[in-house]
């Protein structure tokens, strides 16, 4: 049971903040860390370095772009790299490719994350093969959601406004798959920020994946919290 991929329980926080950005920690953990690329350590490592130009992950873009595109896909900046994958099809594969590159620099940047903080070394060519994977996720799991009706209640009745938070409302939910069956389940509760249980909840669907279960989970506290007359949403 549960998904190594998408485990993590999620939480909400429906009205206010209460987590401030670690932004000091993001900014002490690069004190005395050196600037070359932990990959290959031949270069200054900046962002371009690291998703296009690192000596692997010039190899498998290579293997992944369209051969006449070559000279246009290394020769520009990152503004300008972003801008063409996104808007132009560069895959050798055709359909897909935006999809799939915005996918494999995902998998690139934590891949490094992995050398850095974890000292964690992978293949290169293991991206390719999660890309895929996981684009297959996301087009079972769109094709599924198509069916959903997503729509939130259009009026609040009397009860539930009443019961709004205005100090907004804490929703945790998790879900989790089942590789023997198929199937997925998730749920949540919505909580005061003093703790006070407002509502509890849960779903079973007979199929799916970690992806799915993991969407599912998030759709329905966020509907059950507006539909519960918590107006004010932040995410
Ligand atoms: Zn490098």
């Amino acid at each position: 049971m549960g998904s190594s991929l998408l485990s993590r329980p999620t939480e909400f926080l429906v009205g206010k903040r209460t987590v401030d950005q670690p932004l000091g920690a993001c900014i002490r953990r690069w004190i005395n860390v050196a600037p070359e690329c932990v990959c290959c350590e031949q270069a200054i490592e900046d962002s371009l370095h690291v998703l296009r130009d690192c000596p692997d992950i010039k190899s498998l873009w290579v293997s992944l772009i369209k051969p006449g595109w070559v000279n246009r896909f290394f020769g520009c900046n990152i503004q300008e790299w972003c801008s063409m994958n996104l808007r132009e099809n560069c895959g050798r594969d055709g359909g897909q490719w935006r999809d799939l590159f915005a996918v494999t620099c995902w998998l690139i940047w934590k891949r490094r994350n992995e050398k850095m903080f974890e000292d964690q070394t992978s293949s290169v060519r293991e991206i390719h093969d999660k890309a895929k994977v996981i684009l297959i996720s996301f087009n079972s799991t769109k094709n599924r959601l198509q069916h959903v009706n997503i729509r939130g209640a259009q009026t609040h009745s009397e009860r539930n406004s009443c019961s709004r938070i205005e100090n907004g409302v804490i929703v945790r939910v998790d879900g989790a798959f089942s590789h023997n069956s198929g199937s997925i389940g998730c749920g949540g509760t919505i909580i005061t920020p003093e703790g006070t249980l407002l509502e509890s909840f849960m779903l079973r669907l007979p199929d799916g994946d970690a992806l799915f279960a993991k969407l599912w989970e998030c759709l329905i506290g966020l509907k059950r919290a507006w539909d519960g007359g918590q107006k004010s949403l932040h995410v």
